[in-house]
C-alpha cells in the first residue's frame, strides 16, 4: 500500500518499542524468563514501588544497567542509524526503550521518552546525568551532592519526557512508522492515531499483530532485524521499490 508514496515521504517519525530490543536479547516485561518476571511491575517500575523500597528499585535497575554490556545492537537499530544518516529529510526517531541500543547501533539523535537506564536523576535538584556506575550505594549528585539519586527511567504514573516535541512532529510528519510496539502503552499508543488525524500515512512493523494493528494503513509482520532494514531501503531508493 505504501509502495511509490515513498518518493513524496519527506518528515518521517519513528517509534520504537521492546521488540527491537528483544532481539538483542533484552529481557522486556512482557518476555518470558529473566529480570522482570522475579518483580512486580507495581514494585519496580512505579513512584509509590521506589517509595517502598528504594534498595529493591536501585538495585533491580543497576542490574539492568550492567546487563546492557551483555547485548549488541541488531539490524534493526543498524538500518535505522543508516536511515538517520541518508534520508534527505527530516527524520524523529522516538523510542520507548531505556537501552542504549540506538546509540549504540550508530543512531545520534533519539529521543527517549521513558527516560534511560544510562542516565540518573537527582530528586533533589532535577539535574539528569549521564551515569554508568551503580546507583545502590547512594551515589552523590553530580550537581548538588545530595545523595538523591534515582533512576532516569519514566515510571507508571508519571509523564514521559519531550511529549511536546513529539506531538509538533507527528502533526507535521508524512509517515509515521511504529516498530516493535505492544500498542498497549499510552501516551505512545495514541501516536498512530495523532499521525493519521494530521493525514500521515501509518506503518506498523511489527513480530505479531498488536492491540494498534488496525489503526495503521499497512502492518508488515516479522522479525525486526529483517522487516526494518528492508523497509529502510524501501525509503532510501523509491524508485526501485515503485
Ligand atoms: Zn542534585
Amino acid at each position: 500500500m505504501l509502495e511509490g508514496l515513498m518518493a513524496e515521504i519527506d518528515r518521517i517519525v519513528i517509534l520504537t518499542g521492546a521488540g527491537i530490543s528483544a532481539e538483542s536479547g533484552i529481557d522486556t516485561f512482557r518476555s518470558a524468563g529473566g529480570l522482570w518476571e522475579q518483580h512486580r511491575v507495581e514494585d519496580v517500575a512505579t513512584p509509590e514501588g521506589f517509595a517502598r523500597d528504594p534498595d529493591l528499585v536501585l538495585g533491580f535497575y543497576d542490574m539492568r544497567r550492567e546487563a546492557l554490556a551483555g547485548v549488541a545492537p541488531n539490524p534493526a537499530h543498524a538500518a535505522l542509524a543508516r536511515l538517520e544518516r541518508e534520508f534527505a529529510g527530516e527524520l524523529l526517531l522516538v523510542t520507548q526503550n531505556v537501552d542504549d541500543l540506538h546509540e549504540r547501533g550508530g543512531s545520534s539523535r533519539v529521543l527517549h521518552m521513558h527516560g534511560e537506564l544510562k542516565s540518573a536523576l537527582c530528586t533533589s535538584c532535577g539535574t539528569r546525568s549521564r551515569w554508568e556506575m551503580a546507583m545502590r550505594d547512594r551515589p552523590p549528585c553530580p550537581v548538588c551532592r545530595a545523595r538523591t539519586l534515582r533512576p532516569d527511567v519514566v515510571w507508571f504514573g508519571e509523564m514521559p519526557y519531550r511529549m511536546e516535541t513529539i506531538y509538533a512532529a507527528l502533526e507535521a510528519c508524512d509517515l509515521f512508522v511504529s516498530i516493535g510496539t505492544s500498542g498497549a502503552v499510552y501516551p505512545a499508543a495514541g501516536f498512530v492515531a495523532e499521525a493519521r488525524a494530521n493525514g500521515a500515512r501509518t506503518l506498523e512493523l511489527n513480530l505479531e499483530p498488536s492491540e494498534g494493528s488496525r489503526l495503521f494503513h499497512e502492518t508488515r509482520l516479522g522479525p525486526a532485524s529483517i522487516m526494518v532494514p528492508a523497509w529502510v531501503d524501501e525509503v532510501l531508493s523509491p524508485a526501485a521499490s515503485g
